[in-house]
């Protein structure tokens, strides 16, 4: 008897997706399972879409596992891509799946902050009626202002695109200069201490790995203007969350933008919970309909292929220098077998 593979899927994935994936394998959705149900379901696993952490532990409770589908392009703080290549289990991302979406979000939370609109709207509620004058403070208008962006990558570029429209200035600091964004026009580099220093917005998309940790702490927030606002649609580890709500508490910088925290979901005492100068989404930066959906049929598509025996497309670029792997376990594709 033929035994269809099976699928892991950490989220709920757009049907178009679900009807490419079910063609070829059973796919079980478990958008809410502990890490020991999890577990449970990856002991006969083919493949995982998800944003799970796969460390050695993992791989050694999914033995049939020959890709992890990263649901999203931030990868490098979860996924152990060494340990997996050492496996032949290959690890793929969506790259520019999303890259414009959490850009609207970066400028989403760039305007809340500039014109307190979260503050605003709270106003309108709970206030308004009740005040003969206005008591609301003045915002600021984005236009001519400096924004810094860490991190000229996919995103960085596509926040870099939107911001111009809206008439700032734009610098930004990467390891590797953007030729491209610089001679559009687009972006000039300064050096890290240099954007911090001039940035009226301050902007972080770069990926959490062992040397952007903690990148941004007392040091840096006291090199900050007064006035500055921080944005983060990176990851938490990026910034000293204990230093940062002291920046804010003190007035070192004047507030901040925060997708992404140290812990998620941030815990209910957080300092930033109670903090009026800051604007707080749950991790959404890529939570829109069209994204998920592209987001979804790219993981689908290349685990398809590699149940197929087939390489995947978006294989991230770590493993990629790596190719072609010597021994990947989908090489004869379980599609191409019979049951064991
Ligand atoms: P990307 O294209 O790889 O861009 C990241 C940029 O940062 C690259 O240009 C990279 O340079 C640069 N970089 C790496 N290390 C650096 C360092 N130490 N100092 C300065 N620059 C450095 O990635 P992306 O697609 O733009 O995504 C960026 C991050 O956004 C992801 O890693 C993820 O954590 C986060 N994200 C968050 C959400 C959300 O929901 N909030 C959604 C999607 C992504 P090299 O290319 O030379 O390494």
């Amino acid at each position: 008897m033929l035994v269809r593979p099976k699928v892991v899927s950490q989220f709920k994935l757009h049907q178009d997706a679900m009807k490419i994936l079910e063609e070829v394998a059973e796919v079980v959705v478990v958008p809410s399972l502990s890490h020991e149900d999890l577990m449970a379901e990856m002991s006969d696993a083919d493949a995982l879409i998800g944003a799970a952490k796969v460390d050695k532990a993992f791989l050694n409770g999914a033995p049939r596992l020959k890709i992890v589908a990263s649901f999203g392009v931030g990868y490098q703080d979860r996924v152990d891509v060494e340990a997996c290549t050492e496996r032949g289990i290959f690890v793929t991302y969506t790259p520019n799946a999303l890259s414009g979406t959490v850009a609207e979000l970066t400028m989403g939370l760039i305007l809340c902050l500039a014109r307190a609109i979260p503050v605003a709207d709270a106003y309108v509620r709970r206030r308004w009626w009740r005040s003969k004058a206005k008591s609301l403070p003045l915002g600021l208008d984005i236009e001519g202002k400096t924004l810094g962006i860490l991190g000229l990558g996919r995103i960085g570029y596509e926040v870099a695109k939107r911001a111009k429209a809206f008439g700032m200035r734009i610098l930004y600091y990467d390891i590797v200069r953007n030729s491209k964004a610089e001679e559009e026009g687009l972006a000039s580099y300064a050096s890290f201490e240099e954007l911090l220093k001039a940035s009226d917005f301050f902007t972080i998309h770069v990926p959490l790995i062992p040397e952007t940790r903690k990148m941004i702490g007392e040091r840096e927030l006291r090199l900050m203007k007064r006035s500055a606002y921080l944005i983060n649609m990176a990851r938490g580890g990026i910034i000293d969350e204990e230093a940062l709500c002291k920046a804010l508490a003190e007035g070192w910088i004047a507030g901040a933008g925060l997708d992404v925290f140290t812990i998620e979901p941030l815990p209910k005492d957080s300092p930033l919970i109670k903090m009026k100068n800051v604007v707080l989404t749950p991790h959404i930066g890529s939570a829109t309909v069209e994204a998920r959906r592209r987001m979804a049929l790219m993981n689908a598509t290349d685990v398809v292929r590699v149940l197929r025996g087939e390489e995947p497309i978006n294989i991230v670029p770590e493993q990629r220098r790596r190719l072609p792997l010597k021994a990947w376990k989908g090489r004869e594709g379980p599609l191409a077998m019979s049951s064991d």
